[in-house]
């Protein structure tokens, strides 16, 4: 532990962590709706400058995912549709209109929780993130809380299939 660089990558993991719980209340958030529960939070300067959540359901819209619902609001936050110096931390990884929403917006960071096999575009599916042929490339981290994540959606449709 007195490697400087092995704790300076042990306090970035942490702060991931504790803004990734943030991303978590606000999928519980959309949980409590009856909406399935992924959140996301827009972070700059160590401040949370967008919030969201799904609200497909609540809405009837589709475009209504918690990356789409927090990126609005970043922008209106900073009088500006580029995010630049943001950081976009959601439970599940991003789907490609939230992928290109994010490319479009210029974040340069995304952290994920977990991994979407049916939807995922930071990687999993396709990479849209980091797509060499678009004019904007985004760092990305994924598995932050990846337990925590996957098992609120797992839980969510659980219960769902018992209801139904
Ligand atoms: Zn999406």
């Amino acid at each position: 532990m007195n490697d400087p660089f092995c704790q300076l990558e042990l306090t970035e993991q942490k702060q991931h962590e504790h803004w990734m719980r943030q991303a978590i209340a606000e999928a519980q958030k959309a949980e409590a709706l009856g909406e399935v529960p992924i959140g996301a939070v827009i972070v700059r300067n160590n401040e949370i400058i967008g919030r969201g959540y799904n609200l497909r359901e609540t809405t009837l819209d589709s475009t209504a995912h918690a990356e789409m619902v927090a990126i609005r609001q970043a922008s209106e936050a900073i009088g500006a549709w580029r995010l630049l110096e943001c950081s976009l931390y959601v439970t599940l990884e991003p789907c490609p209109m939230c992928a290109g929403a994010i490319v479009q917006s210029r974040v340069p960071r995304v952290i994920f929780g977990t991994a979407d096999p049916k939807a995922g575009c930071a990687g999993t599916l396709m990479n849209l993130l980091q797509e060499p042929r678009f004019n904007h490339r985004t760092e990305v981290i994924p598995g932050v809380l990846q337990p925590e994540c996957s098992t609120m959606l797992t839980q969510f449709f659980r219960k769902l299939r018992k209801k139904g």
